[in-house]
C-alpha cells in the first residue's frame, strides 16, 4: 500500500522522528559520515554505479510529503528530483540518500542503515503496513503506475 494524503499522520510523524534520529547519528560522527558537498554526482545513478534502495513507509511519507501527484517515475537512470544536479526534495529525501556519502566510512554507512532499516521494519509491523525495500526506480515507477 502506498498511500497519500490519507496515510495515517501517526505514521508519518514516525518516519519523520526516525530521520530526526538519522540526522543526529549523522551530526554527532561526522568524520565517519564524510563530507557531502551536494554535488549530485551520485543521484546520477548509471553514471555513478551506485543504488539507492527505498522502503515502504519512507514512500508513503515521500508521497504525502510531496502530494501524491507529485511522485514521479523514474525514466533513467538518474533521480528524477536530482534537478540541475541538486536535490529539489532534500527534505523528504530517503534515509539512504541521507546516509550514503561518497567519502564516509563504508562500515559505518552500513551500520547506520542496519538500523535505520530495523526501525522502518518495525514501523511497518506497529502500523500493519507491508514492508517493502525496493530500489528507487522500481518504487518511484510502481507509484507513478497507481
Ligand atoms: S555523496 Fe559525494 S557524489 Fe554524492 S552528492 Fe555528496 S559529494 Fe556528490
Ligand atoms: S531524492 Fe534527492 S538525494 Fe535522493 S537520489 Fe533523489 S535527488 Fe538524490
Amino acid at each position: 500500500m502506498v498511500a497519500g494524503c490519507g496515510t495515517d499522520s501517526q505514521l508519518l510523524k514516525k518516519v519523520a522522528e526516525i530521520y530526526d534520529w538519522l540526522e543526529l547519528q549523522i551530526h554527532r560522527i561526522n568524520d565517519l559520515a564524510g563530507v557531502c558537498k551536494s554535488c549530485g554526482s551520485c543521484c546520477d545513478f548509471d553514471t555513478f554505479d551506485h543504488r539507492l534502495f527505498v522502503t515502504s513507509p519512507e514512500l508513503m511519507y515521500f508521497a504525502a510529503s510531496l502530494g501524491a501527484e507529485d511522485v514521479k517515475a523514474m525514466l533513467a537512470g538518474r533521480c528524477p528530483y536530482n534537478v540541475g544536479g541538486k536535490c529539489s526534495v532534500y527534505e523528504h529525501r530517503f534515509a539512504g540518500c541521507r546516509i550514503f556519502s561518497c567519502n564516509g566510512d563504508a562500515d559505518f554507512q552500513s551500520e547506520l542503515s542496519e538500523s535505520v532499516l530495523a526501525k522502518l521494519k518495525s514501523t511497518c509491523t506497529e502500523f500493519q503496513i507491508p514492508y517493502r525495500y525496493l530500489d528507487l526506480a522500481t518504487a518511484l515507477n510502481s507509484h507513478a503506475r497507481g
